[in-house]
């Protein structure tokens, strides 16, 4: 159970709702034509550079770990931004037909809103869920 009272909550929320914005930033690139994936990289990278400096400012004893599973997240995402050459025209956004770039049937659930490649998200998906966890943030107890 959360202790909402705790001073460390707030920027556990903080670190919750970057790391979100960047799961979703990552899914919509992993469907998105090279133009917009350049875009939303760009989006990330203050959020990137926020959560570091929450690492080190709120998250002493994690900093080292957080730190370098951020800079992970920010290759896994330049990556997926990067596929293709920067070539991508296709546009998967509407969640019909398959991955431009690996082929893989693109994941859609209407019910959620999500429309991904699972197999590009790889690039960023450990990396993410490295922060997510006891050793990183801490968000999946919230
Ligand atoms: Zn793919």
């Amino acid at each position: 159970m959360l202790d909402l009272n705790h001073p460390m909550s707030k920027h556990i929320f903080r670190a919750s709702g970057l790391l979100d914005g960047l799961l979703m930033a990552g899914q919509r690139m992993s469907v998105s034509p090279s133009p917009d994936r350049a875009e939303l990289l760009g989006k990330c990278l203050s959020r990137l550079d926020e959560l570091r400096e929450l690492a080190l400012a709120q998250f002493p004893s994690r900093a080292v770990f957080i730190v370098a599973a951020v800079d992970e997240l920010e290759a896994g995402l330049r990556a997926l931004a990067g596929l293709g050459g920067g070539q991508i025209i296709e546009d998967r956004r509407n969640g019909s037909g398959d991955c431009s770039v690996c082929g893989t049937t693109i994941t859609h659930y209407p019910k959620y809103g999500l429309v991904l490649c699972g197999k590009c998200d790889e690039l960023f998906i450990p990396a993410h869920g490295k922060l997510c966890g006891f050793d990183g943030f801490g968000t999946d107890a919230i």
